[in-house]
């Protein structure tokens, strides 16, 4: 996939269809994914941030802060491994547009995707982690209503879609974006996989909606709800450490899958994928 990339993004640049969806911002990002066995690099989108706290739970807990604790576990578990570089989209208590998020993993070169939340739902009875990607309709009416909060934090739109592309450019985009909608639902089997057995899902928690945040047409994305604030026993796990590696060790394993599986695909070409 990474060698298509670089082959097909002057083509696209040339004929100037997709190069908003497919080209990293900055060309001078591409030595990063250049090269057989590059050690890929992992973006860890903690949500929310600054003025946006994300949910407030029952007790108060803000999700930023537990966003933003999980993702900086889990960039330490995923170190540890050796396998990966793992950066965030933020480090601290600011806020960063939803687009700006996407495109910081563009500019880094990264290969996959993965944002933390703990948002919250009117039913507070309802617990447990879930995992999204993205689909142009939302799978069921609570994850329409958790994208429709998620989006309202920077009221911007996706990567621009060429309306006039030539058909040949329109092909190789739509194989690029093919490519990448599989490996954003093989992470998320995995990562539904691995969370399943430490901790509780959510009931069918695999699930779509078209959250701004995935929009990368070139990098597989997913968006982890690790719990939900809007219940008490999910805010008060995520507010301990010793709960937040658990989560982590789960991603952590469900990382290793998908590279593993990733590997195979991208050994059998373009057709392995599908
Ligand atoms: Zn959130």
């Amino acid at each position: 996939m990474l060698t298509r990339r670089l082959l097909l993004g002057p083509f696209l640049a040339a004929t100037g269809a997709g190069a908003a969806l497919l080209l990293p911002r900055r060309a001078a990002a591409a030595p990063d994914r250049a090269g057989a066995g590059a050690v890929p690099l992992v973006m860890l989108d903690p949500g929310h941030g600054g003025k946006d706290p994300g949910a407030i739970g029952v007790s108060g807990t803000y999700e930023k802060h537990v966003a933003l604790a999980a993702a900086q576990e889990l960039k330490r578990q995923l170190d540890a491994t050796g396998r990966y570089r793992v950066a965030l989209t933020r480090t601290r208590d600011v806020f960063v547009p939803l687009e700006e998020r996407v495109a910081a993993a563009q500019r880094a070169g990264a290969v996959l995707f993965i944002s933390m939340h703990a948002d919250a739902l009117s039913d507070h009875t309802v617990r447990g982690a879930s995992v999204y990607t993205l689909g142009a309709r939302a799978s069921d009416a609570q994850t329409a209503a958790l994208a429709k909060r998620e989006n309202a934090a920077g009221q911007l739109s996706g990567p621009p879609v060429p309306g006039t592309a030539p058909e040949v450019a329109r092909i190789l985009a739509s194989l690029v974006q093919q490519e990448t909608k599989l490996g954003s639902a093989r992470m998320a089997r995995s990562v539904v996989g691995e969370v399943g057995r430490d901790l509780p899902l959510l009931q069918h928690p695999q699930r779509q909606a078209g959250f701004v945040v995935l929009k990368a047409a070139d990098i597989p994305s997913i968006l982890l709800e690790m719990g939900f604030m809007s219940n008490r026993d999910d805010e008060a796990a995520l507010r301990q450490a010793r709960h937040r590696a658990v989560v982590a060790a789960a991603m952590t394993r469900a990382v290793g899958d998908y590279f593993a599986h990733a590997g195979r695909a991208q050994a059998g070409g373009p057709r392995a994928a599908g």
